[in-house]
């Protein structure tokens, strides 16, 4: 009999016995009870035809009433590779003992990592058993690895790693937790893992990995698509010299550049991880850095992910702060910093994934910014009627959606090729759907295609909601019609493995990695 893993074995009857009193009595079953969410929603989902249809579906209501997560339409899953994983010692960066390099062992997603002993498989499969009991549909995954410099691992390693991210994909969650059994996956290789996943209920349509720049090279960029990789952070920090010398990166611009453009040329979204405040730094420096991050066209990432400097434990920094030699930003000039990106510089086709990182005050040495800075910076935006043009703000969620709906086309150069960003929005600039389109050296490439709204199940069609109702079909059309008038005649998509099978029903083939439509 399977129980799901973090699950108290001796608890499922008592859990039960509590449900029953409430069945039997017709007390309302409120919030507040001992017992979380999750272990109720096991129990009930297990025990289903022990309970009256009315009171199973009330309970269930009441269990699974936060959607948050999934409201940009996929479930993120964030797992850890494990040991150091980086030989830098870049001066901001924590290194506890036998944590993942510049992370703490007591960040959530860090201790999920820790308590399954940071194998994969158990990683994935505890996290979409826990999202299957919040009521998330798991038929749309985005795997994020994380655990410092990637490329750093051996191939065997990381192959090993990701085929067995993919097993646990394919072991059906929602199977196990009602009848207790299913068959457990495990393949022995990982394109057999990956083969199998393109028809599951259960497709990892995005892998992303975090790595640095000078890493990045051909090889390892065909590499990175064989375990079927689709998004690559990058940390990029400052986009200066000096700077980047200071910080002991060990690495410099050059290398920011050239990883940005092979990873553009092959599809591949990029997040480029940018830190305000490091040592060097002043607010107008920082300010006229962000501005060059989205002006020149060596750069251009399609997410950004913000690490204000925070001066953290186990880091050189910790040192330099405590001989005065370093002063992170108050919490007013990061706001303003901030403030000031939102409302001057980000451009539409960007998307802001992070503010500030989630660290405990025993993580950090020095307490410059609250933790819930984001907040703060949100009431600010609102108070100062600035409306921020990023993806993140402006993607649809759940709320109220219209029907009439414009598609725009904006343009602009990068990396040596033309960057097509195609997007479906109402009247008040709302994002329904976008695609990102990349046309180089007489090539084309879609490098994203989304469609927001809530998760709607493969192969379903609901006219409310905005996912399959042909919002990706018309994105990609006129992706091929663009493609065509530029007189390229292929159309080349990185599809998560997961996707694949949606573009084949759209008349494109696997080859390379990649699926791919021709005309003469
Ligand atoms: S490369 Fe990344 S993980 Fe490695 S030391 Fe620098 S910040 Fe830390
Ligand atoms: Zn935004």
């Amino acid at each position: 009999m399977f129980y799901p893993l973090n699950f108290p074995r001796n608890k499922e009857n008592e859990i039960l016995a509590i449900l029953k009193k409430y069945e039997q009595t017709g007390k309302k079953l409120t919030d507040g009870l001992s017992i979380s969410r999750w272990q109720m929603r096991f129990v009930l989902e297990r025990h289903q035809q022990k309970f009256n249809p009315a009171f199973y579906q009330q309970v269930n209501k009441l269990l699974i009433k936060t959607r948050v997560r999934s409201a940009s339409g996929i479930v993120p899953v964030s797992v850890f590779t494990n040991g150091v994983g980086c030989p830098f010692n870049c001066v901001y960066c924590s290194n506890e003992p036998d944590m993942p390099k510049s992370y703490f062992s007591d960040e959530p997603a860090v201790m999920r990592a820790i308590r399954n002993h940071f194998d994969p498989y158990k990683q994935v499969q505890s996290r979409l058993q826990m999202l299957y009991l919040s009521g998330h549909s798991l038929d749309k995954i985005e795997l994020i690895i994380q655990g410092g410099t990637f490329s750093f691992y051996d191939k065997p390693y990381r192959e090993w790693f990701v085929r067995r991210c993919f097993d646990a994909a394919n072991t059906n969650v929602a199977k196990l937790i009602k009848t207790g059994n299913t068959t457990v996956s495990k393949s022995i290789y990982l394109s057999q893992a990956q083969r199998k996943n393109e028809t599951t209920s259960q497709r990892i349509i995005g892998l992303t990995v975090e790595t640095r720049p000078d890493f990045i090279n051909p090889k390892e960029i065909k590499f990175l698509r064989t375990l079927g990789v689709t998004r690559v952070e990058i940390g990029v920090q400052a986009p200066d010299e000096k700077i980047l010398k200071l910080i002991n990166r060990g690495h410099g611009l050059k290398e920011i550049v050239y990883a940005t453009k092979l990873l553009k040329n092959a599809g591949i979204k990029i997040t480029f991880h940018l830190m305000p405040g490091l040592p060097g730094s002043n607010y107008r420096k920082d300010l006229k850095m962000l501005r060059e991050i989205f002006q020149n066209p060596n750069y251009k990432p399609d997410n950004i992910k913000f690490y204000p400097t925070s001066v953290v434990k186990y880091s050189k920094l910790e040192k330099w702060y405590q001989q005065g030699n370093y002063q992170p930003l108050d919490e007013k000039t990061l706001t303003k910093l901030i403030l000031a990106f939102k409302k001057t510089i980000v451009p539409p086709w960007v998307r802001i994934q992070r503010l500030v990182r989630d660290l405990t005050v025993n993580d950090i040495v020095v307490d410059s910014f609250p933790s819930n800075l984001r907040q703060k910076i949100e009431t600010e935006l609102k108070k100062q009627k600035i409306r921020c043009q990023c993806i993140r703000c402006r993607e649809i969620k759940s709320d109220k959606k219209s029907t009439r709906l414009k598609l725009e086309i904006l343009t602009y150069s990068a990396s040596d090729g033309q960057e097509y960003f195609l997007q479906y929005i109402d009247s008040q600039n709302r994002l329904y759907g976008l695609l990102r389109l990349r046309l180089f050296d007489n090539q084309a490439i879609v490098r994203e295609l989304h469609v927001y709204g809530e998760v709607n199940p493969i192969g379903k069609r609901d006219q409310a909601k905005t996912q399959h109702a042909g919002l990706g079909q018309n994105l990609l059309y006129k992706a091929e019609q663009i493609t065509k008038k530029h007189h390229i005649n292929q159309l080349a998509i990185i599809a998560g493995i997961g996707a694949r099978e949606y573009y084949r029903h759209l008349g494109y083939r696997l080859k390379n990695t990649y699926m791919l439509k021709s005309w003469q």
